[in-house]
């Protein structure tokens, strides 16, 4: 059984100092380079149970995401991070360097904090590749100035080439379950223990897996029942085995810490400002990244296309607004296209209680035959 903490323990004992990052698509690669190791802390429901710190500090009503991301920094695992970096996203993630600043103080501890600001803006109406570039250069001189480490070409290029292989990796992994090669749930777990081990060593465990999925036998599912998983999270395991036991083959997904992160490759180069401009301009559609929202419901119309899918199951984020405003047009303009959806709703504490959902999954997958 994968142990977030362990892993990135297991970092720090090779003298790795960690950065913890947030939202879901910090310049990772930049990162690396200085030779620090960047954590996504994002799906943490495996390694961030109970939520008493975080209680303390933020409402009830918060998503998942930021209570378990909170909880994790001021908790006693958090002593792990050498440091945070973050940049602008939704309104809930907007004003948390407040917040944790305050838990930390009270525990006695601080936390360098970098930030980069992306600019929101459509590419096609402004061109902001100047304020994203200077960005980019006042954050390697952060880095520079609070690690003590020095900035080098060749290091970024090679950080660059690592990543790149990865999510071309996931591409393929992902290929592997929607022919059948490899369960959904088996895939999601993968993806999200790789948000909190060394890149390299991620690297050879997806090779791995991806060696022994393609020889492994493959699972016939009629096309009917290929469906589609869309959300800000995955769905929790457990949910991806009911999903799987109902008789459906998740053939694509538009998960944000899966496809939507690994969705478009950016040009290899060792020049960190045109290598981000390329990285936000491009990035695979998500609700977080707010002026490539036009552009969703293209993306699922092909990867639904591609994949042969007759139905979508989106997997909603309690008190996630991003999301929720979106969803009434997706699912309109979807179900115009005779694609059935569904929609779920998970929150903090539903992990265990998915049993619950199981009718209405079945009825879907009867539904979409
Ligand atoms: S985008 Fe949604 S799920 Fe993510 S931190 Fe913001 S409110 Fe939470």
């Amino acid at each position: 059984m994968f142990d977030m903490v362990e892993s990135v323990k297991r970092a720090k004992g090779k003298g790795t100092k960690v950065i913890g990052c947030f939202p879901l698509y910090p310049p990772l690669e930049l990162i690396h380079s200085f030779g620090l190791l960047p954590v996504v802390l994002w799906d943490m429901k495996e390694g961030v149970g109970i939520l008493k710190e975080s209680d303390r500090h933020l409402q009830s009503f918060t998503c998942s995401v930021a209570r378990r991301l909170m909880e994790f920094v001021i908790s006693e695992e958090g002593s792990l991070l050498d440091g945070l970096m973050m940049y602008n996203a939704c309104d809930t993630l907007r004003n948390m360097p407040e917040i944790i600043n305050r838990g930390l103080k009270e525990k006695g501890r601080t936390l360098p904090l970098l930030k980069l600001h992306v600019p929101m803006v459509s590419p096609n109406q402004t061109n902001a590749t100047g304020y994203l570039a200077d960005r980019i250069r006042e954050m390697i001189a952060e880095i520079e100035s609070t690690f003590g480490v020095r900035f080098s070409l060749e290091r970024f290029l090679a950080s660059v080439r690592l990543y790149n292989k990865i999510r071309k990796l996931c591409q393929e992994m992902e290929d592997l379950v929607a022919a059948g090669k490899m369960s959904y749930m088996d895939f999601s777990r993968r993806i999200r223990n790789g948000y909190f081990i060394v890149p390299e060593d991620q690297l050879s465990e997806l090779e791995n897996a991806l060696k022994e999925a393609q020889s492994g036998s493959t699972k016939n599912i009629p096309d009917g029942k290929k469906i589609i998983v869309s959300g800000i999270l995955p769905p929790p395991d457990a949910l991806c085995a009911v999903i799987e036991q109902s008789g459906m083959k998740v053939a694509g997904n538009d998960v944000s810490s899966q496809a939507r992160s690994y969705g478009y490759i950016p040009k290899e180069t060792d020049d960190p400002a045109a290598y981000y401009a390329d990285f936000y301009r491009n990035h695979y559609p998500c609700t977080t990244i707010l002026y490539s929202s036009d552009d969703r419901l293209k993306a699922l119309n092909a990867l639904i296309e591609k994949r042969g899918a007759r139905g979508l199951i989106i997997v909603g984020e309690k008190f996630c607004e991003y999301e929720y405003l979106e969803m009434p047009f997706i699912i309109k303009m979807l179900e115009q296209k005779n694609i059935t959806t569904l929609q779920l709703e998970i929150a903090t504490d539903d992990d265990d209680n998915v049993e619950a959902l199981r009718t209405r999954i079945e009825a879907f997958s009867e539904l979409i035959r």
